[in-house]
């Protein structure tokens, strides 16, 4: 089958709090990430950045607005193909080398990836088959704990392993809104990935329990709050929320 051509490769939508959407709708609803976009007085900060088939750049003039600190949450190929265009790189050390030398292996493009997965071409000549990601070593590595500060907002690095064993998500007490990146989200999860780790990733979901959160946004699908929150970290725990065990 032929795709069409997309006209627009990425949509934003804007949220409250100087928050914006970034999605890539001709990517389909399971894989397509969220890119989360939030304004500060000295940085904007970037988290996570699409596939990587279209500059950001190029198309979606708010990310050129301020110097942006751009975050990954972890190295998938779906939350990392835009990194490379922009100078200021954050992620977790346990992934760093993944960045460094991305390959359609430990990207996990090679499971996921094919001319299924899009609703319409990025481009004339579009080859799923060809696509990568492009290095785009760290600038700077996080830890638990530590700061990324926009100058007026502070977000808190939440190392969270277990989907991925560099997996972060960014916390800002301030508002008590959660980046949550794959950790978790509202639609199944991932735990059977390559370096996925099922122990670590119970023990990230018991210690994000302990959250108050008044907003998740997560890597995918639909925002939400502390009933849901709980309840799909609850639904985890019990063994439900995973590929082959919907609930829904
Ligand atoms: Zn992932
Ligand atoms: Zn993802």
């Amino acid at each position: 089958m032929i795709l069409p051509i997309a006209d627009n490769w990425f949509e934003t939508r804007r949220y409250s709090d100087d928050i914006t959407l970034i999605y890539e709708p001709h990517v389909i609803p399971d894989i397509h990430c969220n890119m989360w976009h939030v304004r500060g007085r000295d940085h904007d900060l970037l988290f996570d950045t699409g596939m990587g088939v279209m500059s950001l750049k190029n198309h979606v003039a708010l990310v050129t607005e301020k110097p942006l600190l751009c975050v990954a949450s972890h190295s998938h190929f779906d939350h990392v193909g835009g990194h490379h265009e922009f100078d200021n790189r954050i992620m977790h050390a346990a992934e760093a080398d993944i960045m460094t030398v991305p390959t359609r292996d430990n990207t996990v493009i090679s499971d996921y990836v094919s001319a299924d997965i899009f609703t319409a071409a990025p481009f004339a000549d579009f080859d799923p088959d060809a696509y990568t990601i492009t290095a785009a070593p760290p600038t700077r590595l996080v830890a638990d704990g530590d700061v990324i500060d926009l100058g007026d907002r502070q977000f808190e690095v939440l190392h969270l392993p277990g989907h991925s064993p560099g997996g972060i998500a960014l916390w800002e007490s301030a508002t008590a809104t959660l980046f949550s990146g794959d950790v978790v989200y509202d639609g199944l999860l991932y735990d059977s990935l390559y370096h996925s780790v099922l122990e670590d990733y119970a023990a990230s979901m018991e210690r994000l329990r302990g959250y108050k959160v008044e907003t998740v946004h997560g890597g995918h699908w639909e925002s939400f709050g502390q009933a849901r929150f709980v309840e799909l970290i609850d639904e985890y725990l019990a063994g439900a929320r995973k590929p082959g065990c919907p609930i829904d």
